[in-house]
């Protein structure tokens, strides 16, 4: 087996991005349900300080840092807010870094390094688990290419400078990548309200023949894009359970000084044994799936083959146990955090809100034991 290690200048990185979150995030505004008002200024400030494309290959302008380092960034985020996810993360962006032909990465990687955002449009209001058969069509014109169709439950509508849609090629049944500028006419925004994961606008995309030239396809017309999606989110779902575990760190580290606090003034005598066991399972728990985030990430940039499995139930493993960590320390604080402005309720639905953002847990789980079975050895 062998073993994964952080260079220096990569620690430099992740203590740089834990320096630039600090400095920033105690200054930002929120709303009244304790969302950061203006998340993409923040983005663009992690962007000035070289936190825009920590593990972009530095061929192409980025740090050039391992997914190992990205990871570590990535919990470090969310343990400050689980919405700045993709704020010092290229997040979708790697679909372009690592699919995109020449011309597309010339164009759109310097937007993501200067602190633009990419979304990614899959789910359809039939269902986001079957992504292999979308009823959005792109089909081919004397123009060029028109796309029409509808996405929904889409994160970033609003701030995102490109989209990565996946859509069904109306001639071959093939799934196609295609990269939609957001500025496209015919691209229609509807907003909806979620209950966490707030910070970026979130809703329903309508493509109403919406005309992109030829060169938007990623990577090219030659191949099915089932494999481009398969391989970015084994690369990214291990991202997400860091980011959510950050979260869950954060609460368990609030409920901690808490319980600390009325020790010291006297309102408590000593914590109860049922709150300290209650402590002591949330944190092995938190520690593991951590083990489990970091190793995800560290398989995935050894390409090993069962990369798939791993990637799918670790982001179901992370993020369940960050969402069950949190549920349960709750209490713990008291009312105080039931209320809905509260970092530690914001948290709650935000970490809920993983529960279906990048892949629902029942469906990424049966695809890890679909792979264990495939790929098991007598
Ligand atoms: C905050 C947030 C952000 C998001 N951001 C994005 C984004 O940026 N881009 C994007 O494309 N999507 C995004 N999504 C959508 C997300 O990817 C989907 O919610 C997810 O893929 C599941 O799709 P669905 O919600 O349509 O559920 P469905 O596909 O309808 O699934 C619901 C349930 O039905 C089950 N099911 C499916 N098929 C069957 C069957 N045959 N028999 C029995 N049960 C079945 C599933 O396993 C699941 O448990 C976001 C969602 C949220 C909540």
């Amino acid at each position: 087996m062998s073993v994964a290690r952080l260079r220096e200048s990569e620690w430099e990185i992740v203590e740089a991005a834990e320096r630039a979150l600090a400095d920033i995030v105690p200054t930002l505004s929120r709303d009244d349900s304790g969302v950061i008002t203006d998340l993409k200024s923040v983005k663009k400030r992690l962007a000035e300080r070289g936190l825009g494309g920590i593990d972009i290959p530095a061929e192409h302008g980025g740090r050039g840092a391992s997914p190992l380092a990205q990871a570590l960034v990535q919990f470090l985020c969310g343990y400050y807010d689980v919405d700045l996810r993709d704020s010092a993360h290229a997040g979708h962006g790697h679909l372009i870094v690592k699919h995109g032909s020449d011309r597309q990465r010339a164009e759109w990687v310097p937007v993501m390094l200067a602190g633009g955002l990419v979304g990614i449009a899959a789910t359809e209001p039939r269902g986001g688990t079957n992504v292999r058969r979308p009823h959005t069509v792109v089909r081919r014109a004397p123009d060029g290419l028109r796309i029409t169709g509808t996405k929904r439950f889409i994160s970033r509508i609003e701030e995102a400078s490109v989209f990565v849609v996946f859509a069904r090629e109306e001639d071959t049944d093939a799934l196609r990548a295609v990269l939609v500028p957001a500025d496209t006419p015919g691209l229609l925004r509807t907003r909806l309200t979620p209950t966490g994961l707030a910070g970026w606008s979130w809703g329903q995309l309508d493509f109403d023949d919406v005309a992109v030239p030829p060169t938007a396809v990623l990577p090219g017309f030659g191949e099915d894009a089932g494999w481009i999606f398969r391989s970015h989110f084994d690369y990214y779902r291990p991202m997400v359970a860091m980011v959510a575990l950050g979260g869950a760190a954060w609460v368990f580290d609030h409920v901690v000084q808490g319980i600390r606090d009325r020790v010291d003034d006297g309102r408590i005598s000593r914590p109860r044994d049922g709150a300290l066991e209650r402590l002591g399972r949330a944190h092995v728990a938190l520690q593991s799936a951590l083990l489990a985030g970091l190793a995800g990430a560290a398989r995935n940039a050894q390409a090993s083959p069962a990369t798939h499995a791993w990637s799918a139930a670790i982001k179901a493993h992370g993020v369940d146990t960050a969402h069950t960590v949190v549920s349960d320390l709750m209490p713990l604080a008291g009312a105080e955090v039931f209320q809905r402005h509260t970092h530690v309720s914001k948290t709650l639905r935000d970490v809920r809100g993983f529960t279906y953002a990048d892949g629902v847990h029942d469906a990424l789980l049966a695809a890890a034991g679909r792979e264990l079975m495939r790929t098991a050895v007598r």
